[in-house]
């Protein structure tokens, strides 16, 4: 696990005083734009809170970044005389001279990004020192730095950022809608939430808390977060010394590389051989044209990388690169190789963006109900609150609130559904097939051929029209139709490697796939017809409480657990 605090600002290390940068310093940095549009000011302020040691960050945003956006950390802060330094260009307390930039234990160094955000916008300071009494506040434009004025305030800093490029209307132009910058913010939030699990984010967009990470390390949730809790529980973690991270199993990819995070020494950047080598261990499993979901963290000597080769530090030179990409590598065909992990139980409640974000449960919780199984006495009332619900609504777009006579039920939907879709698969000898838009053609490896030429009879009768056409590839046409069932061509390498798997159980363990793949997903909006649909077939099942996983499917809160925790 990359300790971020041991990585950047060493507890140990000296603060040093903010200094203009010497002129043939400034010559030897790397020049260019900071300021695009409000992700690079949202981006300079967050390297700087973590520059600044910060461990709890809050960044909030009002229309899209240009009416507001604010930084908010727990960092060392700066003291009141170096307030009006910090807008001076080139202005650092990060390095004194070049050689500095080849041992740089921090995101930023070349004091340029407090100055160029003033220069198009409104910026106000509020900072305090753990030493100083009181804090300081500056607010700068364009034009000038006012007035240092003492202000009442906890130890760290603020910068808020008003009208962004009001003066600079044709920036403005470029940009895209506020709800389109806003998501690039949350995007980058969320992943220096990856690259610094131990740092706490939030960050709140137009009033509402968009996303917030607990600084426990809990990577599965943030994981979870930016890509869904299906795909999520799927990633696979790996981890040898110095380089870590999670990747999609073969069963998920997307079409472009953009779901590539690479966090080198806690900064997100990109270095063309690193990422190279993970797509090149992924060849052979990868469909043409797909890309793989992929964390990688590397925590590498200061002095094995040049992070002065591009003004906004998106991309860094190593030294070292080709042996640190055969590193990667090596760990990516070991990972992919590796059944799944079990996914932590963390990533359960962990919704999509945007939505709901339910307090995740403690492992245990007294007094909650969970009715295991069908079967017996606790099964009984859930069936009947299923089939007779006295009211019921979704929530967070993940789960169906049940009211009943017998309490509370909360039903996990992407469970409900699998379960329902899991016992008619294995009550069918045949299924129906439906048509790929396109064929797809797989290509396995040579035992993966093999199991699969014996079972193309099995496979056919399950609705995989699937055709061998030399060597080891195969032509998939059409794949098991699963009524109201999601889209199954992404699944599709991952279901036939299951169904490939040198196993007795493998027609059992491709059809909890089929089920799992086949299963609405958490973040589908679900009419009140649906929720019905799926209560009354989920009541219809042998045990609807739990999923062909064995995890929970519905939570209980009986009429007497909440007359005892609310003490009515
Ligand atoms: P750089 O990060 O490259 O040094 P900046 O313009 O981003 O340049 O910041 C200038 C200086 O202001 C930093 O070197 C740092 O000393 C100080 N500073 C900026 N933001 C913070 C913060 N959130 N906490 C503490 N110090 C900060
Ligand atoms: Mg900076």
């Amino acid at each position: 696990m990359l300790a971020s605090r041991s990585v950047l600002a060493p507890p140990t290390a000296e603060t040093r005083p903010i200094q203009v940068l010497p002129p043939d310093v400034v010559e030897q940095i790397a020049a260019g734009e900071v300021v695009e549009r409000p992700v690079s000011v949202v981006r300079e302020l967050v390297d700087n809170a973590l520059d600044a040691g910060a461990t709890d960050i809050g960044v909030e945003l009002l229309g899209g970044g240009l009416e507001l956006i604010r930084a908010a950390d727990n960092g060392h802060g700066i003291p009141a005389d170096q307030v009006e330094l910090a807008f001076a260009r080139h202005a650092t307390s990060k390095i004194g001279s070049i050689h500095d930039v080849y041992a740089l234990h921090t995101l930023g160094f070349r004091g340029e990004a407090l100055p160029s955000i003033a220069a198009v916008a409104e910026v106000s300071l509020a900072t305090r020192t753990r030493e100083a009494a009181v804090g300081t506040l500056v607010v700068a434009t364009a034009h000038d730095v006012g007035r240092r004025q003492q202000i009442a305030r906890q130890p760290g800093t603020t910068v808020t950022v008003r009208h962004l490029f009001a003066t600079v209307p044709a920036r403005r132009r470029f940009l895209a809608s506020a709800r389109t910058e806003s998501a690039r913010v949350a995007t980058h939030v969320r992943r220096m939430a990856l690259g610094h699990p131990r740092v706490r984010f939030a960050l709140t967009i137009d009033g509402r808390l968009a996303f917030a990470s607990r600084g426990l390390g809990d990577d599965r949730a943030v994981l979870a977060d930016l890509y869904g809790a299906t795909v999520a529980a799927e990633l696979r973690a790996f981890g040898v010394d110095g380089t870590d991270g999670y990747i999609s199993p073969r069963s998920v990819t997307r079409p472009d590389r953009q779901q590539l995070t690479l966090v080198i020494n806690g900064r997100l950047t990109s270095a063309r051989g690193v990422l190279e080598a993970l797509e090149t261990a992924y060849r052979p499993v990868l469909p043409r044209g797909r890309h793989p979901i992929a964390l990688v963290r590397l925590t590498l000597p200061p002095e094995d990388i040049d992070p002065n080769v591009h003004p906004a530090k998106a991309m860094v030179r190593l030294r070292r690169e080709a042996e640190l990409a055969e590193r990667l590598a090596a760990a990516v065909r070991e990972a992919l190789a590796r059944a799944p992990d079990r996914p932590a139980a963390d990533a359960d409640f962990a919704l999509g963006p945007g939505q709901l974000n339910l307090p995740r449960p403690r492992r245990r919780m007294t007094g909650l109900s969970l009715r295991e199984g069908g079967q017996g006495q606790a099964g009984r009332p859930l069936a009947a609150a299923l089939l007779a619900p006295r009211s019921l609504a979704q929530i967070g777009q993940a789960l169906v609130l049940v009211e009943a006579e017998s309490g509370l039920f909360l039903v996990d939907q992407h469970r409900a559904h699998e379960r329902v879709i899991y016992e008619r698969l294995r009550a069918s000898d045949r299924l129906d097939s439906q048509a790929l838009l396109e064929p797809i053609v797989l290509e396995l490896n040579p035992h993966q051929t093999v199991q699969i030429l014996e079972r193309l009879p099995t496979l056919q009768a399950l609705g995989f029209d699937c055709q061998h056409f030399g060597h080891h590839d195969f032509l998939v046409r059409s794949v098991p139709a699963i009524q109201g069932g999601e889209d199954l061509s992404e699944a599709l390498p991952g279901l036939i490697a299951e169904a490939a798997r040198v196993d007795d159980g493998w027609r059992a363990r491709l059809l909890a796939s089929l089920a799992c793949r086949a299963a609405v997903r958490r973040g589908r909006g679900l009419g009140s017809p649906e929720l019905r649909r799926l209560l009354g077939d989920l009541a219809a099942t042998t045990t609807p409480a739990a999923c062909a996983h064995g995890s929970p499917v519905v939570l209980h809160f009986s009429g007497e657990f909440l007359r005892r925790q609310f003490r009515w």
